[in-house]
């Protein structure tokens, strides 16, 4: 992928919307995503975010987009999910990205931008869904600070297992449980071990967190026995999209050993819908983790030129908490944390890696997930068991309320966005879950 003239600064959209300096989706962006209207009796379509509206792209692409050598990328924008769109080549989706900037362009006066002013849904009247089938989905423990929190409160004399520096963990999660933004999460019941109890007891979890994350969908997936070599992984990152790996730690601390989390993250995972494309991340890109000295170098299956000179991301992430008396009395969310993807130990081309240097055949769609993204500072820790500590220093909140873990009715909030000189702010819009009361 290059900087190209789909990324230029200067391009502004005759949809007004799209040209407010603090939209996630001027006309640099273009993410791609799944939309139905609820008040309308028809499929889901493809849509194209750009400010405040969506472009149907399966309405483009049956009114403007009829030539032979588009067949492929035209068939795909007609379908139901972005299934079709994931297995095609990085070329024809780049070119796809072209085609919708040239056609959303103010300086477009042809026909052509008629026909699409009438294929515009402004996107508070539809709903999002999950933008495809996800087979599999794969969380990591991508943050060197996120693990060294975690490691210090368990393992205070040894906070890193002898392995991270090494290899990228991850766990197998689960994909049948993964929502949209906006769909309420109900408060998961499981067995916990309380402090100086005799036997576990079941029942509605009192620990219940967020996870502050990034993932990226496989666009080609891999033969079973033929592994993604780094060289070759850029090439199977279709998007991004924002991950909250919802976690019950109670239930996670009595059942982690031998095997890692279970039950205490598959209840739900949400993400944001709108996938955000690797070539629109183009220019924010930046070297992989700087090690420390005395740091191990990746091993050579997971280490390349390219990986170390361009394999992170700079985005910029935040969480916010709205509560239901915060709600009632109109108070905006308050912010929790704010972290940064260019601060994970691992870069997404080396988790794509490992994770198939088995041989295991990842497959078009499936989702991998960075791990709770937190940085440096104490302010951004993407998870409250690592603000409050365990809950022994709790958040203040501007009602009044305090939260070590988040109570029912509260909503939890993701943002992400990139901003670098010299280039347009793009983001990623919102992840957002509100708790019900376990059933
Ligand atoms: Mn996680």
């Amino acid at each position: 992928m290059a900087i190209n003239e789909t990324h230029d600064p200067n391009l502004r959209s005759w949809v007004d919307s799209a040209n407010d300096p603090n939209t996630d989706f001027p006309i640099q962006n273009l993410p791609l995503g799944v939309f139905i209207r609820p008040d309308q009796d028809e499929l889901p379509n493809i849509g194209v975010a750009i400010g405040d509206q969506i472009l149907n792209l399966s309405e483009v692409e049956e009114q403007l987009w009829s030539d032979n050598f588009f067949d492929e990328v035209a068939d795909a924008c007609s379908y139901e999910s972005l299934e079709m769109m994931l297995i095609l080549d990085p070329g024809e989706v780049s070119e796809l990205r072209r085609r919708v900037s040239r056609l959303l362009r103010a300086d477009n006066k042809s026909d052509e931008r008629y026909i699409a002013e009438g294929c515009l849904i402004p996107m508070d009247e539809v709903e999002m869904l999950i933008p495809h089938f996800i087979g599999d989905y794969t969380d990591f423990y991508a943050s060197v600070y996120h693990a060294t929190n975690i490691g210090k409160m368990f393992r205070p004399d040894q906070p890193l297992m002898p392995n991270y520096k090494w290899i990228p963990i991850g766990y197998h999660g689960r994909a049948s449980s993964i929502v949209p933004s906006g769909s309420e999460i109900r408060r998961p019941s499981g067995q916990t071990m309380a402090d100086g109890a005799v036997a576990p007891s079941f029942g509605p979890s009192k620990v219940l967190d967020y996870e502050l994350e990034v993932g990226f969908f496989v666009g080609n997936g891999n033969e079973q026995g033929q592994p993604i070599s780094i060289a070759e992984a850029e090439n199977h990152i279709f998007g991004l999209c924002l991950v909250n790996d919802w976690s019950a730690r109670d239930i996670q601390r009595w059942e982690y050993q031998p095997l890692g989390p279970f039950l205490s993250k598959s209840f739900a995972t949400s993400i944001s819908p709108w996938i955000v494309t690797t070539e629109a991340l183009e220019p924010f890109r930046v070297p992989a983790f700087q090690r420390e000295d005395g740091d191990p170098q990746p091993l050579a299956y997971l280490d390349s030129p390219q990986n170390r000179e361009r394999g992170g991301f700079d985005i910029k992430l935040e969480v916010l908490i709205l509560t239901e008396q915060m709600r009632q009395q109109n108070i905006a969310p308050h912010r929790l944390s704010a972290s940064n993807t260019k601060d994970l130990y691992w870069t997404f081309a080396q988790m794509l890696t490992h994770h198939s240097s088995n041989g295991c055949n990842l497959r078009s769609g499936d989702l991998l997930a960075s791990g709770t993204v937190s940085s440096a500072t104490k302010d951004s820790q993407g998870s409250l068991i690592e603000l409050t500590e365990r809950g022994a220093l709790p958040i203040n909140l501007p009602t009044g309320e305090v939260r070590r873990f988040l109570e029912d009715g509260d909503e939890v909030i993701l943002r992400g966005y990139c901003e670098r000189e010299g280039f347009r702010r793009i983001g990623f819009g919102e992840c957002r879950g509100r708790i019900l009361p376990a059933s």
